[in-house]
């Protein structure tokens, strides 16, 4: 009782501990800044809620309430009505004014307050490890709080759940909580040993992402930064944002939610930060890539994964963004005529190289279209050929065919070799029995020259020459044998 006694009359002096990790992806959370005050103060978290934060809790709602707030005690890093009424009461206490950066309260009106913050602690047993070995201040990260964060952005490790020791699980904030120990055996929660199961890519992705999210905690207050112009942050969906003149339909595919839903959105309404992420990293963007301090271009060209793009790529990955219909017209146009994904890159000006290892989500995208539509674009030309092949009024060329479907003959041959090969033999078979026909009225005329001629006993070869109508068919030795034998 005494403890709390000394802490009522030194309200001002309760938590002098300044927040660690601000303005940074590894940020303390509110949870672990009250468990690391009451352990500077040597007394329990309990004890400082009690007699401390509580009371005030009370005093400034104006109402005697009885409030069973250990269960929701959680909250207090997310941006629930609970801690809208309790983080003003600790910055109160504590005098500081920064104490809400250590909870997603910056994102009110952004994201909804359900979902969004875990009731179990969790927790990167590399991140304690490492602070205790480099001998700095062992605190707890608001980002391992979050429900879509499934591993440490930096160690790449799932994050820990379970006590090494006593393997249970333990609430955010208990009554008689250590930093970077077990509330419920006291043992160290820090390890180097690493985890058996890894993160997939997705995961890494979210953990990043949010990381940097919450490293736009501590400019919550500076309005030109989280909501420019009156508007807010996620403006990718917003007027003037990314997927402003993006159709609905499409977008709705692409996050997962129904089409009403991006409507909502786009009304700055509550965006669901699960589907939020599944679609941003289906996308391959950053969903607070439209704050405004992100890095500027120096030069004004465009960088991106430290690439300069060039403008038609920059046109691809943004009908990626936002126009995949018109993106698949254009695909499927030049499958129609290519024969691998890589030149179909090249054809749009793209250099596939920087494509697939800078935008792997836009090349998977192109050779995944590319593949599907390419059986049918085979299947298209094959039948093409075998009208031409079957034409009845006409024994077409493979000249004639390339021509007219506008495709050259080397890609022909090679998407429908069988075809091409039949089209060739009859075309020759037909031109053999021209070249037979034409031989055999040569022959004939051939025969009537001589036996006139003969018949005139005018018959010598210059006189034959002179007239035959086509003097030349006599270099055919066939025909000058036929000729001769009237000699
Ligand atoms: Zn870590
Ligand atoms: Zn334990």
């Amino acid at each position: 009782m005494n403890d709390i006694v000394d802490i009522l009359s030194s309200r001002s002096k309760l938590c002098l501990l300044t927040p660690l990790g601000l303005g940074e992806a590894g940020i303390e959370s509110a949870t672990g800044y009250i468990a690391r005050c009451a352990e500077a103060k040597n007394i329990t978290p309990q004890t400082l809620i009690e007699g401390a934060i509580f009371p005030q809790v009370k005093l400034d709602a104006n109402v005697d309430f009885q409030d069973s707030y250990r269960a929701t005690l959680y909250c207090i890093n997310g941006l629930a009505p609970f801690a809208q009424r309790w983080i003003p009461a600790i910055e109160k206490l504590s005098k500081r004014k920064d104490i809400r950066y250590l909870t997603m309260l910056p994102w009110q009106g952004i994201l909804p307050w359900n979902g969004l913050v875990s009731d179990k602690r969790r927790w990167c047993p590399k991140c304690f490890q490492e602070a205790k070995d480099q001998g700095k201040i062992i605190y707890e990260q608001l980002l391992w709080s979050l429900v879509n964060v499934k591993c440490c952005p930096k160690h790449l490790e799932p994050l820990a759940m379970k006590c090494p020791y006593c393997s249970l699980s333990m609430p955010t904030l208990a009554s008689r909580m250590k930093v970077g120990h077990c509330s419920r055996c006291n043992g160290w929660l820090g390890s180097r040993v690493s985890s058996t199961s890894k993160p997939n890519a997705q995961e890494i992705w979210n953990a990043k992402i949010m990381g940097e999210w919450l490293s736009y905690n501590s400019h919550a207050d500076d309005a030109t930064i989280i909501r420019p112009n009156g508007s807010r942050a996620l403006n990718i969906f917003k007027p003037f944002g990314l997927f402003d003149l993006s159709d609905p339909q499409y977008l709705s595919e692409i996050f997962g939610v129904h089409k009403n839903t991006i409507l909502k959105w786009k009304r700055e309404d509550g965006v669901e930060l699960s589907s939020l992420l599944k679609g941003c990293y289906a996308l391959d963007i950053s969903p607070i890539s439209c704050l405004p301090t992100m890095p500027a271009d120096p030069d004004g060209l465009n960088f991106y994964h430290g690439v300069q793009v060039l403008p038609k790529e920059e046109i691809l990955i943004n009908l990626y963004q936002t126009d995949r219909t018109t993106l698949f017209r254009s695909i499927d146009h030049f499958t129609l005529y290519l024969c691998n994904v890589t030149l179909v890159i090249k054809k749009m000006g793209c250099r596939p190289n920087v494509i697939r290892e800078s935008y792997p989500h836009v090349y998977k995208l192109i050779k995944d279209r590319f593949d599907s539509v390419r059986p049918r674009c085979i299947e298209f030309i094959r039948t093409k050929l075998q009208e031409y092949r079957d034409a009845p009024e006409r024994i077409y060329s493979m000249t004639e065919i390339g021509l007219a479907m506008k495709m050259n003959l080397r890609y022909l041959r090679m998407v429908a070799p069988d075809i091409c090969s039949q089209i060739s033999k009859r075309r020759a078979d037909y031109e053999a029995r021209l070249y037979e026909e034409r031989v055999l009225m040569q022959e004939k005329s051939v025969r009537e020259c001589c036996e006139e001629l003969k018949a005139q006993n005018k018959l010598t070869w210059p006189r034959l020459i002179s007239t035959l109508s086509k003097s030349g068919c006599l270099r055919n030795p066939r025909l000058k044998a036929v000729a001769a034998s009237y000699f």
